[in-house]
């Protein structure tokens, strides 16, 4: 065993995937300080730069006393008022009958994936969609089909030959992807879902708090969001505090609460995050500029990439260069470091084969001057 891990590793060294963990503190206005030096942080998934936002500091403050911790599962004695003034206010915010609050992303794809399928049902799952999704379909024991990446008509060909063999079928998809930034077909695949009696599950992990009119994801900016039966999305990337939600009708709600292992077992998140995670959506709602100059600074980086003679597409804040080799991937990132930009490499598993890039996540704090630099700094190498 002891053997099996240490070979292991030194395949993982050799391949140029060898992971470990790098001591840093966070710091204000999208940089990072590592050591001694500090770095413009294009990594991290503080999109709206809420993370250094005084309110959300404040609400959580304010949340520490009497108590620190929610002391047991919700369905123990952890279902505090601000739980429940969560779920509130994001059922209103996704317009959906109802919200419940998981403790992390992972948690919710894990745990509904694996409650409302079983054996017999299937999946048709986006070949590229994150993991705590395969891995929520892999504990249901249903039967996975996955389609190629935003691609509807492959989908249409596997449900056509195979929904009829399964009593019932979920299709899942991220909205905006994580690692590619790319739009799910949202439009077309509804009409699959219907047309094929399934249910229709996405993520929206990195679209809550920057697409549609009000900041609620992407299936408000599509107008979708009644068509969709659950709505997963997280407090912890643009919102900048942590947890999740699964916005849903009553009774999937009731459903989910009776039946999801990873809510019923797990100790409800501590009173500080959940205020965090209320005066963010305060935020969005109040302050539109954010998500508004975010995307328009993507774009912009994407422009002045494209006249560099780079690849780039989508039409969100993940800008993602494709170099495909894992060490050309962990140079480019290794030279960018040099000149001051934080921009982890992303290989394999994370991405498919041979797809390994750097992940520009643009934020709010990342000015236009700063983006210039990032183009400089590329063209030089
Ligand atoms: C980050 C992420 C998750 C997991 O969310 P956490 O709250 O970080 O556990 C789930 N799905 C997608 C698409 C993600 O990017």
């Amino acid at each position: 065993m002891v053997k099996r891990i240490a070979d292991h590793l030194k395949r993982l060294e050799e391949g140029s995937s060898l992971r470990s963990l790098t001591r840093l503190s966070p710091d204000k206005r999208g940089e990072i300080v590592v050591g001694p030096k500090r770095y413009v942080n294009l990594s991290s998934n503080d999109y709206l730069g809420l993370a250094s936002h005084r309110s959300l500091a404040k609400a959580a403050q304010e949340a520490l006393s009497p108590v620190v911790s929610a002391t047991a599962s919700r369905l123990m004695t952890g279902s505090t008022e601000l739980h429940h003034a969560l779920e509130e206010r994001t059922a209103i915010f996704k317009q959906k009958e109802a919200a419940l609050v998981f403790n992390s992303g992972y948690q919710a794809n894990v745990g509904i994936i694996s409650s409302i399928l079983g054996r017999g049902d299937c999946v048709f799952s986006d070949r590229l969609n994150h993991a705590s999704i395969i891995d929520g379909i892999r504990l249901s024991g249903a039967r996975l089909f996955r389609f190629r990446h935003n691609d509807p008509e492959h989908l249409e060909c596997l449900l056509h030959e195979h929904r009829k063999e399964y009593r019932d079928a979920l299709i899942v998809t991220e909205t905006v992807f994580s690692m590619d930034g790319d739009v799910a077909p949202l439009k077309h695949i509804l009409k699959l879902k219907k047309a094929y009696d399934c249910l229709l599950m996405v993520d929206e992990a990195h679209a809550t708090g920057i697409f549609g009119p009000g900041g609620s994801g992407m299936t408000e900016q599509e107008g979708i969001t009644g068509d969709v039966d659950i709505i997963m999305g997280t407090f912890s990337k643009a919102l900048a505090g942590f947890g999740a939600y699964a916005a849903v009708s009553d009774i999937m709600r009731s459903y989910l609460i009776n039946t999801c292992r990873s809510f019923i077992y797990s100790t409800a998140l501590p009173p500080a995050v959940i205020a965090s995670n209320i005066a963010a959506m305060e935020i969005i709602e109040k302050e539109p500029h954010r998500r508004r100059e975010l995307l328009e600074r993507a774009d912009y980086l994407r422009k002045r990439l494209r006249d560099k003679g780079y690849t780039v597409f989508g039409r969100s804040q993940i800008i993602p260069l494709v170099v495909k080799e894992n060490q050309r991937a962990v140079m480019l990132s290794d030279r960018l470091r040099k000149k001051g930009f934080w921009v982890m490499p992303v290989r394999p598993p994370t991405v498919p084969k041979n797809s390994a890039r750097l992940r520009i996540s643009v934020t709010y704090d990342h000015s236009r001057d700063v983006l210039d630099r990032l183009v400089e700094a590329l063209s030089g190498i």
